[in-house]
C-alpha cells in the first residue's frame, strides 16, 4: 500500500469494527483506482454507512490499513480531510439559507476569499443548473435541486474524492438521471466516486467497479458485467392458459423448471437468438398457445441475491421483456 500517490484511490485491507461484541466490519478489502466511481452495495446494516464514515475520517476503526487520497488513516486525517468530500442520507443544506448563501458559506469556511467565493458559487451554480433557484431559500427547492445543492457544495474546495452515501434514495427518477449525470461528469473530470447505494440499478448505470458486502465481509467485487457473469440468471419464461397446454409444454422441455401454481415453465438461455428459436420451436404446435412470455437475463438483482442472505423482494425490475 503506497501512502504518498498524490491521487484520489482508496486501499482498504483487513479493516475492522465492532461495537461491543458486534462485529460490523470483519476484515473489508477495497482498492479504489483514482478517477473511477466505485459503488458499495449491501442490505440494510451491511456496514455500507461504517466504511464511509470510517474512510472519511468521522469513525475510529479498530484494526487494518487504510489509505485515501495517498494519506493513511488514522495518522494523517487532517490531510485525508482536505481532500475528500462527504455527502449524505443527511443533506449539509441550511435551509433557511438560499442557494448561492449556503455556496457562499462553505467557501467562506474553505478561506477562499471574498472574489474568489463569489466566482466559485457562480461556477457551481451554473454546472448544477441552479442558477435560477439561486436567491430562494433552500427550503423551497424540490428534493432533487436540495441534492445538487448539496453535492454543488461538497465540491466547493475541489475534492479529490467524493462519498457520496445513497446519493439517490428518496429522488423521483427524472431527478435519479440527472444526478447521474451531474456524478458521471464529477468522475470524467477525475474525481474519484465512493458512493453507496440500495438501487442495483443505480451501480448498474454509474459504476466502474462495484463490491458487494454482506456480514462485514466484502462478498464480491469487479465490473457489473463481471458480476453477472457470476451468476446463471438467462432464462425464458412461459406462463400457459391452462393446465393441458401447461403439461404439454413441461413435457416439451424436459429440463425445464415448472411452477403448477402460475402454470409457468422457466427454461435456460443463454438470450441468443439461435437458442431462443431453438426452444420456440420446440413448442411451436397448434395446440400450444403461449399467454405470456418473458426473457429474463441475469442482472446485478441476481448476483445480490446469489451473494448475500438478503430476502428477495418480487417485483418486476428484472424482467427485460414480456409479450403476449
Ligand atoms: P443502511 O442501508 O440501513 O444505512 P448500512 O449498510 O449503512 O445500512 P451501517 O449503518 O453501517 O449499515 O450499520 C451496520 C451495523 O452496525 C448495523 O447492524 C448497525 O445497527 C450497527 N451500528 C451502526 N452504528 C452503531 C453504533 N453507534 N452502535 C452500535 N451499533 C451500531
Amino acid at each position: 500500500m503506497t501512502h504518498d500517490e498524490p491521487t484520489g484511490a482508496i486501499h482498504v485491507s483487513g479493516l475492522t469494527k465492532s461495537y461491543g461484541d458486534h462485529t460490523v466490519l470483519d476484515g473489508l478489502d477495497l482498492h479504489v483506482p483514482a478517477g473511477r466511481i466505485f459503488a458499495l452495495l449491501g442490505a440494510n446494516g451491511a456496514g455500507k454507512t461504517t466504511t464511509v464514515r470510517i474512510l472519511s475520517t468521522l469513525l475510529p476503526f479498530d484494526s487494518g490499513q487504510v489509505s485515501v487520497a495517498g494519506h493513511p488513516l488514522p495518522g494523517a486525517a487532517r490531510a485525508v480531510r482536505r481532500r475528500i468530500s462527504v455527502t449524505g442520507q443527511y443533506a449539509a443544506v441550511d435551509k433557511v439559507l438560499t442557494g448561492r448563501e449556503n455556496l457562499m458559506l462553505v467557501a467562506e469556511l474553505n478561506h477562499l476569499g471574498r472574489s474568489e467565493a463569489r466566482r466559485r458559487t457562480a461556477e457551481l451554480l451554473d454546472r448544477f443548473d441552479l442558477v435560477d433557484a439561486a436567491d430562494r431559500r433552500a427550503q423551497d427547492y424540490s428534493g432533487g435541486m436540495a441534492r445538487r445543492l448539496d453535492l454543488a457544495m461538497s465540491l466547493v474546495a475541489h475534492p479529490k474524492v467524493v462519498f457520496l452515501d445513497e446519493p439517490t434514495t428518496g429522488l423521483d427518477p427524472r431527478s435519479r438521471r440527472e444526478m447521474w449525470s451531474v456524478i458521471r461528469e464529477l468522475a470524467d473530470g477525475g474525481v474519484t466516486i465512493f458512493l453507496t447505494t440500495q438501487y442495483l440499478e443505480e451501480a448498474d448505470q454509474l459504476a466502474d467497479r462495484v463490491a458487494v458486502i454482506d456480514g462485514g465481509r466484502i462478498v464480491a467485487e469487479g465490473t457489473p458485467d463481471e458480476l453477472k457473469r457470476l451468476v446463471d440468471g438467462g432464462r425464458m419464461e412461459l406462463q400457459f392458459a391452462d393446465r393441458a397446454q401447461f403439461d404439454l409444454a413441461a413435457g416439451a422441455l424436459p429440463g425445464a423448471v415448472t411452477d403448477d401454481a402460475t402454470l409457468t415453465v422457466e427454461v435456460p438461455t443463454d438470450g441468443s437468438v439461435a437458442s431462443l428459436k431453438a426452444l420456440l420451436d420446440r413448442i411451436d404446435s397448434p395446440d400450444l398457445a403461449v399467454e405470456r412470455f418473458a426473457l429474463h437475463t441475469p442482472d446485478l438483482d441476481d448476483v445480490f441475491f446469489a451473494l448475500t442472505d438478503a430476502p428477495r423482494v418480487p417485483g418486476p425490475t428484472s424482467t427485460k421483456a414480456a409479450a403476449r
